[in-house]
Order: C-alpha cells, then sequence, then structure tokens
C-alpha cells in the first residue's frame, strides 16, 4: 500500500492518499463487501499512489437500496423545500472551492494532469457547476395547459404538469476529468431531487471519494449520495443492469456505451450517454493565424488529448496549409511534458499505461499507413505514460488515425481545396461531439456552424465550457446533453395532472 508520494505536496492530499480508501454507502465510509481493494496508480512513475474498496455487484446492491430509502416520499430530502436543497448544492460549491489545493493535488496525481490545470480549470469548474445548478432548484416549473375537452356541463378541465425527479440514478464516470465529470453528473441530479450512485473510474477514483467527503460535510441526508469505485465489468455492469435503479448516466467510449444502452434495456431505465468524439477544427484562408495556429495547439494538446471532445482532425486551407502546420508543430515542440506536479509542465503523463499502447498503436498504425510526424510521433521516457504532442501530415480520410478516436495528444492535419470538398471530410465519422473553425468572415463561420453535425461548435476559440451551455454529442457521440437546463430536463419526469371541475 506504501506510496511514494513527496512530503513536498498538499500535506490534506498526502494523507488522503496514505489510507486504503473506503466507499461511502447510505452516509457511511465502509470496506468492500468483498473485502477486495485494487491499487490506483500514479501515471508519472507507474508505482501505486493508493489503494482503494473495490465495490461490485453486492456493494451496487447495498447502494442502490440505500438510494432508493433515501428516495423515499417521507425521506429528508424529498421534505427539502427546492431553497433548502439549492443552499445545499451551493454550500457544496464553496467546499470544492475552500479544498482547491487539496481536490487539485489529488487530481494531478491520480490522472497525471498539470497541477497548475486542475487548480485553473477543473476544481474551479466543478464548484461552478455545482452553483449554476443549486439555482435551478427553485425554478424546475410545470406548465398550465388548456386543454380542448369538448364542453359538457358539469364538467370542465383544469391541467397542469409537474416536474419531478426520475429517482435512483446510476451514473458511471471516466478518467479524463475525474472530479469534473463527477460535478456534471451530480450537479443536475441533485438539482433536480434525484439519489445517485456514482462509480468513478478504476483509474481516478480519489477526487471523487474526497468530494463525497465534502458532500457529507455539506450535510445532504444519509443515501442520496452513494460512490462506489470499482471496475466497470462488475460494478458498472451491476449498475448499469439494477433493476431499481431508474436512470443511468454515462460518460466514456462509444463501446461501452453500446453496452450501457443493452445492460439498461432489462428495466427500460433512462438512458444518457455522453461518449467519443473525433472532432474536425477548420482553419480557413481568412483566418486571423496569430490566434488559430495556438488555438489549434491547445484543441488537441490540452489533457494531453484525452478530451471527448478534442480537435483531434485539423482541416487547413492548401493555401496556408504548410504555415499552419509548421505553427502547430512549433507549438507542439516547445510544449514542456512532464510529471503533473512540476508547476513548469504544460503536458502530463497519459492517464495509464494501456493508454500508452493504445496511443503508440495509434502511432504506428499511422506510419504503416504512411502518415508522417511533422513533430513528435512517440513515446518519451521510460518511466511514467508519457507521448510527445504528435502532428501527423500525409494523412487520408479513411485512415484508422483519422477516423477513430486516439485520446492522446494526437492530430492529424489534412488540407482542403474548398468548403464543397472540406464539409463531407468534416462530417465523415461516426462521431459528432464538437467542431471548431477559425475565419474572420462572419457569414462563412455561421453557415459553416449550421451544416457540421456536432452538439458544440467553438467559433475562433476551442475547448470553452460553461455550466450553463449544453454540452453533449450527435450521431455515436451520446444521448442527450450535460450542462445547462437541458441537462436538468435530463434528470426530471413529467407528471400531466388533469383534474375535473364544476
Ligand atoms: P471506458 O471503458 O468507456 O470507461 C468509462 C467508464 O465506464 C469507467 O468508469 C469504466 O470503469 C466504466 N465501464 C467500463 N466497462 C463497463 C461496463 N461493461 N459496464 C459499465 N461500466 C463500464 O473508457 P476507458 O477504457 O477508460 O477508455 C477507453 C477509450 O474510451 C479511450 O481511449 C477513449 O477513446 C474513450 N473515452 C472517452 C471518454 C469521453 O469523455 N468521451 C472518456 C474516457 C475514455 P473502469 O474504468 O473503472 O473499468
Ligand atoms: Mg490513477
Amino acid at each position: 500500500m506504501a506510496t511514494t508520494v513527496s512530503t513536498n505536496i498538499d500535506a490534506n492530499a498526502a494523507q488522503f492518499v496514505a489510507q486504503t480508501r473506503k466507499m461511502l454507502i447510505n452516509g457511511k465510509w465502509m470496506a468492500a463487501a468483498s473485502g477486495k481493494t485494487f491499487p490506483t496508480y500514479n501515471p508519472a512513475t507507474g508505482e501505486v499512489l493508493a489503494m482503494v474498496a473495490e465495490g461490485d455487484k453486492e456493494d451496487i446492491d447495498r447502494a442502490v437500496a440505500a438510494a432508493r430509502k433515501a428516495f423515499e416520499n417521507d425521506s429528508p430530502w424529498r421534505r427539502m423545500t427546492a431553497s433548502e436543497r439549492g443552499r445545499l448544492i451551493w454550500k457544496l460549491g464553496d467546499l470544492i472551492d475552500k479544498h482547491t489545493e487539496e481536490l487539485a493535488t489529488l487530481e494531478s496525481l491520480d490522472n497525471g494532469k498539470p497541477l497548475t490545470v486542475a487548480r485553473a480549470a477543473d476544481v474551479p469548474l466543478a464548484a461552478e457547476l455545482f452553483r449554476y445548478m443549486a439555482g435551478w432548484t427553485t425554478k424546475l416549473e410545470g406548465n398550465t395547459i388548456p386543454l380542448s375537452v369538448p364542453y359538457t356541463p358539469g364538467a370542465r378541465y383544469h391541467a397542469y404538469t409537474l416536474r419531478e425527479p426520475v429517482g435512483v440514478v446510476g451514473q458511471i464516470i471516466p478518467w479524463n476529468f475525474p472530479l469534473l465529470m463527477a460535478a456534471w453528473k451530480l450537479g443536475p441530479a441533485l438539482a433536480a431531487g434525484c439519489t445517485i450512485v456514482l462509480k468513478p473510474a478504476e483509474q481516478t477514483p480519489l477526487s471523487a471519494l474526497r468530494l463525497a467527503e465534502l458532500i457529507m460535510e455539506a450535510g445532504f441526508p444519509d443515501g442520496v449520495v452513494n460512490v462506489v469505485p470499482g471496475y466497470g465489468e462488475t460494478a458498472g455492469a451491476a449498475l448499469a443492469a439494477h433493476p431499481d435503479v431508474d436512470k443511468i448516466a454515462f460518460t466514456g467510449s462509444t463501446e461501452v456505451g453500446k453496452m450501457i444502452v443493452k445492460a439498461a434495456a432489462g428495466n427500460l431505465k433512462k438512458v444518457t450517454l455522453e461518449l467519443g468524439g473525433k472532432s474536425p477544427n477548420v482553419i480557413m484562408k481568412d483566418a486571423d493565424l496569430e490566434i488559430a495556429i495556438p488555438g489549434a495547439a491547445s484543441a488537441i494538446f490540452f489533457n494531453h488529448g484525452q478530451c471527448c471532445c478534442a480537435g483531434s482532425r485539423l482541416y487547413v486551407d492548401a493555401a496556408i496549409y504548410d504555415k499552419v502546420v509548421e505553427g502547430v508543430s512549433e507549438q507542439a515542440k516547445k510544449i514542456k511534458v512532464g510529471p503533473g506536479l512540476d508547476p513548469a509542465t504544460q503536458l502530463g503523463p497519459l492517464v495509464s499505461d494501456e493508454q500508452l499502447r493504445r496511443v503508440c498503436g495509434y502511432l504506428e498504425s499511422g506510419f504503416s499507413e504512411g502518415a508522417k510526424a511533422a513533430a513528435g510521433g512517440h513515446k518519451v521516457g521510460d518511466k511514467g505514460y508519457f507521448v510527445e504532442p504528435t502532428v501527423m501530415v500525409n494523412t487520408k480520410q479513411n485512415m484508422k488515425i483519422v477516423q477513430e478516436e486516439i485520446f492522446g495528444p494526437v492530430v492529424t492535419a489534412i488540407p482542403y481545396k474548398n468548403v464543397e470538398e472540406l464539409l463531407p471530410a468534416a462530417n465523415d465519422t461516426v462521431y459528432g461531439l464538437a467542431a471548431g473553425i477559425w475565419t474572420t468572415n462572419i457569414n462563412k463561420a455561421h453557415s459553416l456552424a449550421a451544416e457540421l453535425r456536432a452538439g458544440t461548435v467553438w467559433i475562433n476559440c476551442y475547448n470553452i465550457f460553461d455550466a450553463a451551455l449544453p454540452f453533449g454529442g450527435y450521431k455515436q457521440s451520446g444521448w442527450g446533453r450535460e450542462m445547462g437546463h437541458e441537462a436538468l430536463e435530463l434528470y426530471t419526469e413529467t407528471k400531466a395532472v388533469c383534474a375535473r371541475y364544476a
């Protein structure tokens, strides 16, 4: 269980990883029913970072039972007013802020991302998400509905809708933004009044477990949020198939997303999915290259390319292609690769040995199909899971590296002659999560934005997230939206009430 974390880090985070972490069920911290534990690794070193209780079916059953009990009509959670619920969620946002350094350190240690990034992005965005959702608790209104039932003396009708929480929700999240993904999932579910069983990714369970402590500290009633760490094939699958779960919300690979849909069919639980992407990022001839070149680099290299919306296919007008490739490659070569805890680091290790092998496999596949690296192209060093920021050229639309989600710091750059050639290529993957457009011509920007089959289109910017802005995918990138008021709709049921009056 030893950890080699230096003493030079946030003391609370160091203490957190020094103990075997338990799971939260019904407000109590427990070992797994099986007594099993599993390791989570520090991807900068490949060494064990902490040991964590390994939940499986039995723990999921217990957690779902606790969530069901917390959802009963007369439970403290259900009796709470909308305003009280909102204040609790707001308080959680403030507690996250208060523990920024500790949460950011845990995130950096467990996931590998730069501490500076976790501190500036992951943690404040998570806090802000809860505060945004807190405001919605008092605004989940239904409608009054004018009916057209033919008039009969003595029978008129008054009809209205209620927005009610969907019930017990299972949430399964990935490892790329462990805390933020927990916030995206928990925030709207809590605002709607649901109860939750959350399963964090096996690679990065720590920040969700620390968040669960803050949830209890904020004062949420027992059983409202249960966190069961464990493996996807066991704990995750049990949650997705559970007959007493009303909705499952999943973020991860499209492949596992399809398994979730099948598992959910047993009791026809509601399903929302936020899946993979292979997002086109288009630089037009008239783009301001001063912003487009660094923008294109950060669109792919942010979070080491481990973003479902990463701008991984760069389409550049042929007239400026060489200049852009040179510019983005220069940016790639300048990026400081290193351990997340080093303040100078801009790009940390990939999350796991498995991801390292996966990304290197894609690089080899690209080279074997004739692609070349204008920058990067290799793994870095022997310790930890580092890959160079890579710009692939000589690529063709049908290559695996252009069609499949690599989930690493690898962009493919492809020239295009005109919009007629660009559009079909940009839309030609099974995904439809995001897209970027760089141009100084507002007409071209909006016309292309309308034609791209993507849930988010960024114009002259990329990776801008806001709790109020819905996020989700077209095509095989998912079902439903996260954030914004649309997320709340997906955690509520609409009840139509129709009353006769004289
Ligand atoms: P993944 O397998 O889809 O994992 C996402 C979550 O689903 C994790 O919590 C995982 O658990 C769980 N899970 C796995 N199998 C499950 C099952 N049969 N039933 C229920 N839950 C299950 O993703 P990954 O293996 O970490 O990464 C593989 C690829 O997925 C990446 O290379 C990338 O292309 C894509 N990905 C996309 C996103 C995104 O945000 N869209 C995020 C991560 C990965 P455990 O990890 O604990 O086993
Ligand atoms: Mg880890």
